[in-house]
C-alpha cells in the first residue's frame, strides 16, 4: 500500500462518526452482591468478555464466584451493614480497582436511590434504572400517581396519602368499601400493612400504620386501597433503553407466597387469557417509555377476576428473572449491561415470543416444618441436570452456610413444552437434589409438585399458607 493510500485510510477512519458515537462496551464490572445472583451476574460479565471485581464480606471469603473473580475486595466483616450495605466500602473498591460500571443484583443497595447517585456522582455507571426512577417507584404513592397517570391500572383506593382529618379519612375508607388495606407509603418487604374490615377499626389502624411507618421507613405517610380477596401476583417483565425502546418479556405468576416470600414461580400464568396478558404487557412498556424508564424492571399486579391491579415496580433484576430467560430466550442480565453501556435495545416486541413453559423452585437452607433457617457446612451437594434443567448456585460440597444472609441456596429451573413436562422435569430435578449438612425446603417442594390444586394451576396468593396450616392441623 503507498503512503497515500494508508494516509487516507487512516483519515477516513477518524472520519467515522458513527463509529466513534457507538457506546464503548465496559471492560470491568464491579458486582457489588452475594450469592447466586453474584456468581449469575459474573457468568452474563465472562460471556461479554467484561472483567469481574467482586466485593464480599469476611463471611463470603470462600464463596466460589470470589475465586473465580478477576478481583475481589474484601468490604468489610459478615453483618450486612457493615458490608454489603456499605456504600464508602464499595465505592472505594470500585475506585482502588478501576471498576468501570457498578451492578447492584437484587435486594442489598439494589433499589437504594442514593446509592445510585452516590455511585454515579462518583464518576461510575449504574448498571439500573436513574436515580430518580428509583425514587419514584420507592415511593409507592409516587409510584401509583405515576402509573394511574401512565395508564396502568391500579387498585381503587385514596388518591395518594391520607390526610390527618378523621371524618376524611372515614369517608374514604366508605367510598372504597370494605375490607381495606392500609399501606405505608415507603413500605418494603411486606412490611408496614394493616388489613381492615371494619369502619370501627379504621382510625386506630391509620394510626398504628402511621407510627410503624414512621418508626421503621422514617416516613410515616400511608394510603388506602381495597383489599382483594382472592388475588394471584401476576408480574410483567421489561426492558428499556435510554433511547425511548421499551420491550416486555411476558408475565410470571409468583402466587406461591409464604409471608410475601415467593417460593415458586412460574412462566407463563395458567389460565389467564393472552389477550388480557398481552393488553397489560403492553401498557407496562408504554409506561416505561412514558415515565423515561431505563433498564430492567417489573411491574407487580395483583390478578383478580380477569382485572389486573399495579401493586408496585421493582425496578432491578428479580430471583425468578430466569423464568423468563428460559421461555424467552432472552438473557436479562447481559441486556442489563448492554442497556447501561448505552446500547440501543435490538430486541423487537414482535419477535418475542415465549414458548413453553417454565418453573423456578427456590431452594432456602431452612427447616421444612418450622422455616427456621439452617446455616450451617453442606456435606454433600448433588444438583440436577438434564434436557430442560438449569441450576443457578454459588454453593458446593463443604460451603459453609453463613447465618447472616438470605437463606436462598440455589434456583432449580426447569423448562418444558408444555406446563405438564415442566411439571414432569421438576419433580425429576428434585429427585435428583441431594444436599446434606443443613435443612432446606426441597421436601416441601417435591409435595407441592404433587399437590393435585397445584398442579391444577391459578392457586391465589394465600393458597400455600392454607396449605401449610392443612398439612399441621
Ligand atoms: P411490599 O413492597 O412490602 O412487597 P406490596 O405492595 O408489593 O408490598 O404488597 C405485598 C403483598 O401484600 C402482595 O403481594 C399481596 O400479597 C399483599 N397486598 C398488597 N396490597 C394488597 C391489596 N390491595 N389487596 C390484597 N393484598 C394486598
Amino acid at each position: 500500500m503507498s503512503a497515500r493510500a494508508a494516509l487516507t485510510g487512516a483519515a477516513l477512519f477518524k472520519q467515522r462518526p458513527q463509529a466513534e458515537a457507538r457506546p464503548v462496551m465496559f471492560k470491568k464490572i464491579l458486582i457489588a452482591n452475594r450469592g447466586e445472583i453474584a456468581l449469575r451476574i459474573q457468568r452474563a460479565c465472562r460471556e461479554l468478555g467484561i472483567k469481574t471485581v467482586m466485593v464480599y464480606s469476611e463471611a463470603d471469603r470462600d464463596a466460589k464466584y470470589v475465586k473465580l473473580a478477576d478481583e475481589a475486595v474484601c468490604i468489610g466483616p459478615p453483618p450486612s451493614a457493615a458490608s454489603y450495605l456499605n456504600m464508602p466500602a464499595i465505592i472505594s473498591a470500585a475506585e482502588v480497582t478501576d471498576a468501570e460500571a457498578i451492578h447492584p443484583g437484587y435486594g442489598f443497595l439494589s433499589e437504594n436511590a442514593d446509592f445510585a447517585e452516590r455511585v454515579e456522582n462518583s464518576g461510575f455507571t449504574f448498571i439500573g434504572p436513574r436515580p430518580e426512577s428509583i425514587r419514584m417507584m420507592g415511593d409507592k404513592v409516587s409510584a401509583k400517581r405515576a402509573m394511574i397517570k401512565a395508564g396502568v391500572p391500579c387498585v381503587p383506593g385514596s388518591d395518594g396519602e391520607l390526610p390527618d382529618d378523621p371524618r376524611e379519612i372515614t369517608r374514604i375508607g366508605q367510598a372504597i368499601g370494605y375490607p381495606v388495606i392500609v399501606k405505608a407509603a415507603g413500605g418494603g418487604g411486606g412490611r408496614g400493612m394493616r388489613v381492615v374490615h371494619t369502619e370501627a377499626a379504621l382510625l386506630n389502624a391509620v394510626a398504628t400504620t402511621k407510627a410503624e411507618a414512621q418508626a421503621a421507613f422514617g416516613n410515616p405517610a400511608v394510603y388506602m386501597e381495597k383489599f382483594l380477596t382472592d388475588p394471584r401476583h401476576i408480574e410483567i417483565q421489561v426492558l428499556a433503553d435510554e433511547h425511548g425502546n421499551a420491550v416486555w418479556l411476558g408475565e410470571r405468576d409468583c402466587s406461591m407466597q409464604r409471608r410475601h416470600q415467593k417460593i415458586l414461580e412460574e412462566a407463563p400464568a395458567p389460565g389467564i387469557a393472552r389477550r388480557l396478558i398481552e393488553r397489560i404487557g403492553a401498557r407496562c412498556a408504554d409506561a416505561c417509555r412514558k415515565i423515561g424508564y431505563r433498564g430492567a424492571g417489573t411491574f407487580e399486579f395483583l390478578y383478580e377476576n380477569g382485572e389486573f391491579y399495579f401493586i408496585e415496580m421493582n425496578t432491578r433484576v428479580q430471583v425468578e428473572h430466569p423464568v423468563t430467560e428460559l421461555t424467552t430466550g432472552i438473557d436479562i442480565v447481559v441486556q442489563q449491561i448492554l442497556i447501561a453501556a448505552g446500547e440501543q435495545l435490538t430486541l423487537k416486541q414482535r419477535a418475542i415470543a415465549p414458548t413453553g413453559h417454565a418453573i423456578e423452585c427456590r431452594v432456602n437452607a431452612e427447616d421444612p416444618v418450622k422455616f427456621t433457617p439452617s446455616p450451617g457446612r453442606i456435606t454433600t451437594w448433588h444438583v440436577p441436570g438434564g434436557p430442560g434443567v438449569r441450576v443457578d448456585s454459588h454453593v458446593y460440597a463443604g460451603y459453609f452456610v453463613p447465618p447472616n444472609y438470605d437463606s436462598m441456596i440455589a434456583k432449580i429451573i426447569v423448562h418444558g413444552a408444555t406446563r405438564e413436562q415442566a411439571l414432569a422435569r421438576m419433580r425429576t430435578a428434585l429427585s435428583e437434589m441431594v444436599v446434606d449438612g443443613i435443612s432446606t425446603n426441597i421436601a416441601l417442594h417435591r409435595e407441592l409438585l404433587l399437590d393435585a390444586r397445584f398442579i391444577e394451576g391459578g392457586t391465589n396468593i394465600h393458597y400455600l399458607e392454607e396449605y401449610m396450616a392443612a398439612r399441621q392441623g
